[in-house]
Protein backbone atom coordinates (compact mmCIF):
# COMPACT_ATOMS: atom_id res chain seq x y z
CA UNK A 1 0.00 0.00 0.00
CA UNK A 2 2.62 2.18 0.83
CA UNK A 3 3.70 1.85 -2.70
CA UNK A 4 0.49 2.72 -3.93
CA UNK A 5 0.81 5.63 -1.90
CA UNK A 6 3.66 6.59 -2.72
CA UNK A 7 2.80 6.72 -6.64
CA UNK A 8 -0.17 8.58 -5.99
CA UNK A 9 1.69 11.71 -4.00
CA UNK A 10 4.06 11.43 -6.69
CA UNK A 11 1.35 12.50 -9.44
CA UNK A 12 -0.46 14.58 -7.36
CA UNK A 13 2.54 16.61 -7.09
CA UNK A 14 3.31 16.12 -10.55
CA UNK A 15 0.06 17.82 -11.15
CA UNK A 16 1.11 20.42 -9.56
CA UNK A 17 4.38 21.36 -11.23
CA UNK A 18 7.05 19.18 -9.69
CA UNK A 19 9.11 16.68 -11.76
CA UNK A 20 10.83 13.57 -10.43
CA UNK A 21 14.72 14.38 -9.46
CA UNK A 22 16.55 12.18 -11.80
CA UNK A 23 18.98 12.08 -8.36
CA UNK A 24 17.71 11.75 -5.14
CA UNK A 25 20.82 13.92 -4.22
CA UNK A 26 19.76 16.86 -6.08
CA UNK A 27 15.64 17.06 -5.07
CA UNK A 28 14.39 19.70 -3.71
CA UNK A 29 11.98 17.91 -1.93
CA UNK A 30 12.05 14.30 -0.23
CA UNK A 31 9.08 12.60 0.78
CA UNK A 32 10.21 9.34 3.21
CA UNK A 33 7.18 7.57 3.12
CA UNK A 34 7.16 4.99 6.07
CA UNK A 35 5.67 1.97 7.94
CA UNK A 36 4.86 1.47 11.51
CA UNK A 37 3.36 -2.40 11.46
CA UNK A 38 6.99 -3.22 13.40
CA UNK A 39 9.18 -1.81 15.65
CA UNK A 40 12.33 0.47 15.39
CA UNK A 41 10.09 1.73 12.33
CA UNK A 42 10.07 5.32 13.72
CA UNK A 43 14.20 4.77 15.01
CA UNK A 44 14.76 4.24 11.33
CA UNK A 45 12.74 7.13 9.77
CA UNK A 46 14.59 9.54 11.95
CA UNK A 47 18.04 8.17 10.88
CA UNK A 48 16.89 8.12 6.91
CA UNK A 49 16.16 12.40 7.73
CA UNK A 50 19.73 12.70 8.73
CA UNK A 51 21.22 11.23 6.10
CA UNK A 52 19.55 14.06 3.77
CA UNK A 53 21.27 16.78 5.08
CA UNK A 54 24.03 17.82 2.47
CA UNK A 55 28.14 17.95 2.59
CA UNK A 56 27.86 21.51 2.29
CA UNK A 57 25.36 21.49 5.34
CA UNK A 58 22.34 22.39 3.17
CA UNK A 59 19.31 20.59 2.79
CA UNK A 60 16.14 19.61 0.60
CA UNK A 61 12.29 20.14 2.33
CA UNK A 62 11.82 17.03 3.98
CA UNK A 63 8.23 15.61 3.95
CA UNK A 64 7.75 12.90 7.00
CA UNK A 65 4.43 10.58 5.51
CA UNK A 66 3.39 7.48 6.40
CA UNK A 67 2.38 5.62 9.41
CA UNK A 68 5.37 6.55 11.44
CA UNK A 69 3.98 10.30 10.46
CA UNK A 70 0.51 9.44 11.58
CA UNK A 71 1.64 7.99 14.95
CA UNK A 72 4.28 10.54 15.50
CA UNK A 73 2.61 13.48 14.97
CA UNK A 74 4.08 17.11 15.59
CA UNK A 75 6.35 15.04 18.26
CA UNK A 76 8.26 14.48 14.66
CA UNK A 77 9.43 18.23 14.23
CA UNK A 78 10.75 18.17 17.40
CA UNK A 79 12.46 15.15 17.23
CA UNK A 80 13.99 16.36 13.76
CA UNK A 81 14.80 20.17 12.67
CA UNK A 82 14.87 18.69 9.25
CA UNK A 83 11.53 17.54 9.24
CA UNK A 84 9.45 20.07 7.69
CA UNK A 85 6.17 18.47 7.22
CA UNK A 86 4.57 15.77 9.18
CA UNK A 87 1.82 14.03 6.78
CA UNK A 88 -0.16 10.69 7.63
CA UNK A 89 -1.77 8.55 5.32
CA UNK A 90 -5.33 10.19 4.94
CA UNK A 91 -4.20 13.57 4.38
CA UNK A 92 -1.88 12.93 1.35
CA UNK A 93 -4.08 15.29 -1.01
CA UNK A 94 -2.95 18.07 1.06
CA UNK A 95 0.49 17.54 0.18
CA UNK A 96 0.84 20.28 -2.38
CA UNK A 97 -0.49 23.11 -0.04
CA UNK A 98 1.65 21.77 2.87
CA UNK A 99 4.70 21.64 0.30
CA UNK A 100 3.88 25.85 -0.38
CA UNK A 101 3.33 26.44 2.87
CA UNK A 102 6.66 24.83 4.03
CA UNK A 103 8.66 27.34 0.81
CA UNK A 104 7.10 29.74 2.99
CA UNK A 105 8.80 28.44 6.10
CA UNK A 106 6.17 26.61 7.77
CA UNK A 107 6.51 23.55 9.17
CA UNK A 108 2.73 21.99 8.50
CA UNK A 109 1.73 18.79 10.46
CA UNK A 110 -1.34 16.78 9.14
CA UNK A 111 -2.58 13.93 10.88
CA UNK A 112 -6.28 14.22 10.33
CA UNK A 113 -8.47 11.85 9.35
CA UNK A 114 -11.09 13.75 7.24
CA UNK A 115 -14.31 12.27 6.15
CA UNK A 116 -13.35 13.50 2.61
CA UNK A 117 -11.72 10.99 0.69
CA UNK A 118 -7.87 12.05 -0.24
CA UNK A 119 -8.50 9.87 -3.57
CA UNK A 120 -10.56 12.54 -4.75
CA UNK A 121 -7.60 14.84 -4.92
CA UNK A 122 -5.47 12.33 -7.15
CA UNK A 123 -4.99 13.34 -10.70
CA UNK A 124 -6.07 10.71 -13.81
CA UNK A 125 -3.75 7.67 -13.73
CA UNK A 126 -1.81 8.05 -16.46
CA UNK A 127 0.97 5.43 -15.95
CA UNK A 128 0.48 2.40 -14.91
CA UNK A 129 2.53 -0.68 -14.73
CA UNK A 130 1.79 -3.97 -16.28
CA UNK A 131 0.50 -5.27 -12.90
CA UNK A 132 -0.90 -1.70 -10.62
CA UNK A 133 -1.61 -1.69 -7.78
CA UNK A 134 -5.20 0.10 -6.84
CA UNK A 135 -6.05 0.55 -3.26
CA UNK A 136 -9.89 -0.02 -2.60
CA UNK A 137 -10.02 -0.44 1.19
CA UNK A 138 -8.04 1.64 4.13
CA UNK A 139 -8.28 0.57 7.48
CA UNK A 140 -9.26 -1.94 10.07
CA UNK A 141 -11.76 -1.93 12.85
CA UNK A 142 -10.73 -5.51 14.01
CA UNK A 143 -8.31 -4.66 16.91
CA UNK A 144 -5.80 -7.67 16.86
CA UNK A 145 -4.09 -6.87 19.92
CA UNK A 146 -0.69 -7.16 18.46
CA UNK A 147 -1.61 -4.51 15.54
CA UNK A 148 -1.27 -0.62 15.37
CA UNK A 149 -2.74 -0.57 11.93
CA UNK A 150 -6.81 0.76 13.47
CA UNK A 151 -4.63 3.37 15.12
CA UNK A 152 -2.57 4.70 12.35
CA UNK A 153 -4.61 3.70 9.32
CA UNK A 154 -8.26 4.57 11.11
CA UNK A 155 -11.28 2.55 10.84
CA UNK A 156 -12.26 0.47 7.84
CA UNK A 157 -13.34 2.92 4.86
CA UNK A 158 -14.06 1.06 1.17
CA UNK A 159 -14.01 3.15 -1.56
CA UNK A 160 -16.98 3.54 -3.86
CA UNK A 161 -17.83 0.74 -6.99
CA UNK A 162 -18.07 3.85 -9.57
CA UNK A 163 -14.25 5.26 -8.58
CA UNK A 164 -12.38 2.13 -7.92
CA UNK A 165 -14.16 1.04 -11.56
CA UNK A 166 -13.19 4.40 -13.23
CA UNK A 167 -9.36 4.27 -11.79
CA UNK A 168 -9.03 0.52 -13.19
CA UNK A 169 -10.09 1.80 -16.56
CA UNK A 170 -7.53 4.01 -16.43
CA UNK A 171 -4.82 1.89 -15.05
CA UNK A 172 -5.36 0.05 -18.46
CA UNK A 173 -5.71 2.39 -20.50
CA UNK A 174 -2.61 3.38 -19.63
CA UNK A 175 -1.24 -0.11 -20.62
CA UNK A 176 -2.16 -2.36 -17.21
CA UNK A 177 -2.79 -6.18 -17.87
CA UNK A 178 -3.17 -7.14 -14.40
CA UNK A 179 -4.64 -5.07 -11.21
CA UNK A 180 -3.82 -5.94 -7.34
CA UNK A 181 -6.75 -4.50 -5.54
CA UNK A 182 -5.17 -3.42 -2.07
CA UNK A 183 -6.64 -3.12 1.62
CA UNK A 184 -5.56 -4.07 5.07
CA UNK A 185 -8.81 -6.20 4.79
CA UNK A 186 -9.60 -5.90 1.08
CA UNK A 187 -12.29 -8.80 1.58
CA UNK A 188 -13.86 -6.57 3.74
CA UNK A 189 -14.96 -3.70 0.73
CA UNK A 190 -18.47 -3.61 0.63
CA UNK A 191 -20.05 -0.32 -1.14
CA UNK A 192 -23.82 0.96 -1.18
CA UNK A 193 -24.97 -3.09 -0.62
CA UNK A 194 -22.68 -4.47 -3.34
CA UNK A 195 -19.72 -7.17 -1.93
CA UNK A 196 -16.21 -8.03 -2.37
CA UNK A 197 -17.32 -10.73 -4.91
CA UNK A 198 -19.52 -8.29 -6.88
CA UNK A 199 -16.38 -6.05 -7.61
CA UNK A 200 -14.51 -8.55 -8.73
CA UNK A 201 -17.05 -9.31 -11.18
CA UNK A 202 -17.13 -5.56 -12.26
CA UNK A 203 -13.48 -5.62 -12.66
CA UNK A 204 -13.84 -8.76 -14.89
CA UNK A 205 -15.81 -6.75 -17.12
CA UNK A 206 -13.22 -4.24 -18.11
CA UNK A 207 -11.73 -5.00 -21.50
CA UNK A 208 -8.20 -5.29 -21.68
CA UNK A 209 -8.05 -6.23 -18.42
CA UNK A 210 -6.14 -9.94 -17.97
CA UNK A 211 -5.69 -10.46 -14.37
CA UNK A 212 -7.44 -9.57 -10.87
CA UNK A 213 -5.09 -10.21 -7.97
CA UNK A 214 -6.40 -8.95 -4.34
CA UNK A 215 -4.36 -8.35 -1.00
CA UNK A 216 -4.40 -8.64 2.25
CA UNK A 217 -7.41 -10.65 3.47
CA UNK A 218 -8.91 -11.65 6.93
CA UNK A 219 -10.54 -15.06 7.31
CA UNK A 220 -13.45 -13.58 8.99
CA UNK A 221 -14.31 -11.82 5.57
CA UNK A 222 -14.18 -14.59 3.03
CA UNK A 223 -17.40 -15.22 1.96
CA UNK A 224 -18.72 -17.84 0.55
CA UNK A 225 -19.72 -15.49 -2.67
CA UNK A 226 -15.96 -14.66 -2.56
CA UNK A 227 -14.85 -18.09 -2.36
CA UNK A 228 -17.37 -19.00 -5.61
CA UNK A 229 -15.76 -15.95 -7.74
CA UNK A 230 -12.63 -18.05 -7.64
CA UNK A 231 -14.52 -20.90 -9.32
CA UNK A 232 -16.32 -18.55 -11.53
CA UNK A 233 -14.15 -15.58 -12.48
CA UNK A 234 -11.49 -16.57 -15.01
CA UNK A 235 -9.65 -13.30 -14.65
CA UNK A 236 -9.33 -13.86 -10.73
CA UNK A 237 -5.42 -15.93 -10.04
CA UNK A 238 -5.54 -18.72 -8.16
CA UNK A 239 -3.76 -17.50 -5.13
CA UNK A 240 -5.35 -16.50 -2.12
CA UNK A 241 -3.05 -14.81 0.88
CA UNK A 242 -4.66 -15.11 3.85
CA UNK A 243 -2.97 -14.72 6.88
CA UNK A 244 -3.83 -17.03 9.86
CA UNK A 245 -0.80 -15.58 12.46
CA UNK A 246 -0.95 -18.59 14.54
CA UNK A 247 -2.05 -22.34 14.78
CA UNK A 248 -2.56 -22.62 18.39
CA UNK A 249 -5.96 -21.62 19.43
CA UNK A 250 -4.77 -20.35 22.66
CA UNK A 251 -2.87 -17.88 20.82
CA UNK A 252 -5.37 -16.68 18.55
CA UNK A 253 -7.57 -16.04 20.82
CA UNK A 254 -5.07 -13.44 23.00
CA UNK A 255 -4.78 -12.53 19.42
CA UNK A 256 -8.47 -11.48 19.21
CA UNK A 257 -8.11 -12.73 15.56
CA UNK A 258 -11.58 -14.45 15.85
CA UNK A 259 -10.93 -17.39 13.77
CA UNK A 260 -9.71 -20.56 14.99
CA UNK A 261 -7.30 -23.25 13.17
CA UNK A 262 -10.12 -25.17 12.28
CA UNK A 263 -12.47 -22.51 10.98
CA UNK A 264 -9.19 -21.23 9.34
CA UNK A 265 -8.40 -24.59 7.58
CA UNK A 266 -12.22 -25.29 6.87
CA UNK A 267 -12.02 -21.48 4.56
CA UNK A 268 -9.16 -23.15 2.95
CA UNK A 269 -10.82 -26.22 1.63
CA UNK A 270 -13.74 -24.59 0.89
CA UNK A 271 -11.27 -22.60 -1.70
CA UNK A 272 -9.43 -25.81 -3.13
CA UNK A 273 -13.05 -27.23 -4.01
CA UNK A 274 -13.85 -23.80 -5.77
CA UNK A 275 -10.67 -23.75 -7.52
CA UNK A 276 -8.25 -27.25 -6.67
CA UNK A 277 -4.92 -25.12 -8.18
CA UNK A 278 -5.53 -21.98 -5.86
CA UNK A 279 -1.96 -21.40 -4.67
CA UNK A 280 -2.02 -20.45 -0.60
CA UNK A 281 -0.19 -17.50 1.42
CA UNK A 282 -0.36 -16.43 4.85
CA UNK A 283 1.32 -15.02 7.33
CA UNK A 284 2.88 -15.94 10.65
CA UNK A 285 3.31 -13.88 13.94
CA UNK A 286 6.02 -15.92 16.25
CA UNK A 287 6.39 -15.09 20.19
CA UNK A 288 3.34 -13.76 20.88
CA UNK A 289 3.47 -13.29 24.30
CA UNK A 290 2.77 -16.48 26.17
CA UNK A 291 3.36 -18.77 22.84
CA UNK A 292 5.04 -22.18 24.12
CA UNK A 293 6.65 -24.68 22.38
CA UNK A 294 3.28 -26.53 22.16
CA UNK A 295 1.71 -23.19 20.53
CA UNK A 296 4.60 -23.43 18.38
CA UNK A 297 4.18 -26.73 17.42
CA UNK A 298 0.78 -25.99 16.71
CA UNK A 299 2.05 -23.69 14.03
CA UNK A 300 4.01 -25.75 12.13
CA UNK A 301 1.71 -28.53 11.75
CA UNK A 302 -0.33 -26.05 10.18
CA UNK A 303 1.88 -25.19 7.78
CA UNK A 304 2.31 -28.80 6.92
CA UNK A 305 -1.23 -29.34 6.74
CA UNK A 306 -1.94 -26.43 4.45
CA UNK A 307 1.32 -26.82 2.54
CA UNK A 308 1.46 -23.31 1.49
CA UNK A 309 2.86 -22.14 -1.78
CA UNK A 310 4.71 -18.93 0.00
CA UNK A 311 4.43 -17.37 3.33
CA UNK A 312 5.75 -14.33 5.35
CA UNK A 313 6.60 -14.87 9.17
CA UNK A 314 7.80 -11.83 11.34
CA UNK A 315 8.76 -11.92 15.21
CA UNK A 316 6.54 -10.74 17.26
CA UNK A 317 6.93 -6.84 17.76
CA UNK A 318 5.43 -5.06 20.91
CA UNK A 319 3.83 -1.86 19.31
CA UNK A 320 3.05 0.67 22.40
CA UNK A 321 -0.41 1.19 22.66
CA UNK A 322 -1.16 -2.08 21.44
CA UNK A 323 -2.84 -4.51 24.68
CA UNK A 324 -0.25 -7.30 23.60
CA UNK A 325 2.38 -5.10 24.48
CA UNK A 326 1.71 -4.97 27.98
CA UNK A 327 1.05 -8.92 27.90
CA UNK A 328 2.70 -10.90 30.52
CA UNK A 329 5.28 -13.63 29.76
CA UNK A 330 7.14 -11.26 27.05
CA UNK A 331 8.90 -13.95 24.85
CA UNK A 332 13.00 -13.81 24.85
CA UNK A 333 14.72 -12.58 21.78
CA UNK A 334 16.46 -15.85 21.32
CA UNK A 335 13.22 -18.37 21.66
CA UNK A 336 11.47 -16.13 18.85
CA UNK A 337 15.12 -15.87 16.54
CA UNK A 338 15.30 -19.87 16.98
CA UNK A 339 11.25 -20.20 16.41
CA UNK A 340 11.44 -17.86 13.25
CA UNK A 341 14.55 -20.09 12.05
CA UNK A 342 12.52 -23.09 11.70
CA UNK A 343 9.01 -21.69 10.51
CA UNK A 344 10.59 -20.47 7.58
CA UNK A 345 13.14 -23.71 7.04
CA UNK A 346 8.90 -25.22 6.96
CA UNK A 347 7.69 -22.78 4.74
CA UNK A 348 10.56 -22.56 2.27
CA UNK A 349 9.98 -26.49 2.08
CA UNK A 350 6.78 -26.31 0.89
CA UNK A 351 7.49 -23.63 -1.50
CA UNK A 352 9.98 -25.22 -2.92
CA UNK A 353 7.52 -28.37 -3.25
CA UNK A 354 5.03 -26.00 -4.75
CA UNK A 355 7.32 -25.02 -7.42
CA UNK A 356 8.77 -28.33 -8.32
CA UNK A 357 5.09 -29.31 -8.90
CA UNK A 358 4.52 -26.91 -11.21
CA UNK A 359 7.22 -27.96 -13.38
CA UNK A 360 5.92 -29.60 -16.76
CA UNK A 361 2.62 -27.07 -16.68
CA UNK A 362 2.01 -25.31 -19.44
CA UNK A 363 0.95 -21.78 -18.47
CA UNK A 364 0.74 -18.24 -19.07
CA UNK A 365 2.89 -15.78 -18.00
CA UNK A 366 2.80 -11.76 -17.54
CA UNK A 367 5.86 -9.98 -18.40
CA UNK A 368 6.75 -7.09 -16.06
CA UNK A 369 10.43 -6.72 -16.47
CA UNK A 370 14.25 -7.13 -18.15
CA UNK A 371 16.25 -10.05 -16.59
CA UNK A 372 19.64 -10.03 -15.74
CA UNK A 373 20.47 -11.61 -19.16
CA UNK A 374 20.32 -10.44 -22.64
CA UNK A 375 17.09 -11.64 -23.98
CA UNK A 376 15.76 -12.80 -20.44
CA UNK A 377 12.33 -11.22 -19.22
CA UNK A 378 10.91 -11.64 -16.02
CA UNK A 379 6.99 -12.41 -15.32
CA UNK A 380 4.87 -13.98 -13.52
CA UNK A 381 2.76 -17.57 -13.06
CA UNK A 382 -0.65 -17.21 -12.29
CA UNK A 383 0.03 -18.63 -9.39
CA UNK A 384 2.18 -15.34 -8.60
CA UNK A 385 5.70 -17.41 -9.16
CA UNK A 386 8.12 -15.08 -10.53
CA UNK A 387 9.32 -17.12 -13.75
CA UNK A 388 12.41 -16.25 -16.50
CA UNK A 389 12.08 -17.00 -19.86
CA UNK A 390 13.98 -15.93 -23.10
CA UNK A 391 11.97 -13.82 -25.41
CA UNK A 392 11.93 -10.78 -27.15
CA UNK A 393 8.25 -9.54 -25.72
CA UNK A 394 8.03 -6.96 -23.65
CA UNK A 395 6.45 -5.70 -20.26
CA UNK A 396 2.90 -6.20 -20.42
CA UNK A 397 3.09 -9.36 -22.58
CA UNK A 398 1.39 -12.39 -22.00
CA UNK A 399 3.07 -15.35 -22.96
CA UNK A 400 1.91 -19.16 -23.32
CA UNK A 401 5.37 -20.58 -21.75
CA UNK A 402 6.17 -24.28 -20.45
CA UNK A 403 7.33 -24.80 -17.01
CA UNK A 404 11.07 -26.40 -17.45
CA UNK A 405 12.63 -25.72 -13.58
CA UNK A 406 12.09 -24.92 -10.97
CA UNK A 407 13.93 -22.71 -7.68
CA UNK A 408 13.11 -22.23 -3.97
CA UNK A 409 12.11 -18.13 -5.58
CA UNK A 410 11.64 -18.60 -9.23
CA UNK A 411 11.04 -21.07 -12.21
CA UNK A 412 12.38 -21.18 -15.89
CA UNK A 413 9.81 -21.26 -18.49
CA UNK A 414 10.08 -21.63 -22.52
CA UNK A 415 8.21 -20.05 -24.55
CA UNK A 416 5.70 -21.88 -26.75
CA UNK A 417 4.73 -20.31 -29.40
CA UNK A 418 5.79 -16.53 -30.64
CA UNK A 419 4.29 -13.71 -28.92
CA UNK A 420 1.00 -12.27 -30.36
CA UNK A 421 2.07 -9.18 -32.34
N1 LIG B 1 -4.87 -7.07 7.80
C1 LIG B 1 -3.98 -8.11 7.58
C2 LIG B 1 -2.53 -7.82 7.97
C3 LIG B 1 -1.93 -6.49 7.89
S1 LIG B 1 -0.42 -6.31 8.76
C4 LIG B 1 -4.44 -9.31 8.38
O1 LIG B 1 -5.03 -9.17 9.43
O2 LIG B 1 -4.15 -10.40 8.00
C5 LIG B 1 0.63 -7.45 7.91
C6 LIG B 1 1.21 -8.51 8.79
O3 LIG B 1 2.14 -7.93 9.70
C7 LIG B 1 0.22 -9.23 9.68
O4 LIG B 1 -0.47 -10.23 9.00
C8 LIG B 1 1.10 -9.76 10.78
O5 LIG B 1 1.57 -11.06 10.47
C9 LIG B 1 2.26 -8.78 10.81
N2 LIG B 1 2.20 -7.97 12.04
C10 LIG B 1 1.29 -7.04 12.38
N3 LIG B 1 1.57 -6.53 13.60
C11 LIG B 1 2.70 -7.16 14.02
C12 LIG B 1 3.47 -7.08 15.21
N4 LIG B 1 3.15 -6.26 16.20
N5 LIG B 1 4.57 -7.87 15.30
C13 LIG B 1 4.92 -8.72 14.31
N6 LIG B 1 4.22 -8.84 13.17
C14 LIG B 1 3.12 -8.08 13.03
FE1 LIG C 1 -3.93 -5.58 12.06
FE2 LIG C 1 -4.92 -7.18 10.15
FE3 LIG C 1 -5.62 -7.54 12.68
FE4 LIG C 1 -6.49 -5.40 11.35
S1 LIG C 1 -6.99 -7.54 10.93
S2 LIG C 1 -5.72 -5.41 13.42
S3 LIG C 1 -4.71 -4.94 10.06
S4 LIG C 1 -3.54 -7.77 11.79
Amino acid sequence: MNVYDGQRMAELLGANGMTAAVDGADADLVVLNTCHIREKAAEKAYSEVGRLRREDGSKPLVALAGCVAQAEGGEAKRRSPMIDMVVGPQAYHRLPEMVAQAVRGGRPVDTDMPAISKFDAFPTRRRANPSSFLTIQEGCDKFCTYCVVPYTRGAEISRPEKDIVLEARELVDAGAREIVMLGQNVNAWSYDGRGFADLIRALADIDGLERIRYTTSHPMDMSDDLIAAHAEVAKLMPYLHLPVQSGSNRILKAMNRSHTAETYLAILEKMRAARPDIALSGDFIVGFPGETEEDFTATLNLVDEVGYASAYSFKYSPRPGTPAATMEDQIATEIMDDRLQRLQARIIAHQVAFNRASVGKETEVLIERRGKYPGQMIGKSPWLQSVHVETDATPGDILPVALTAAGPNSLTGALLTKAAA
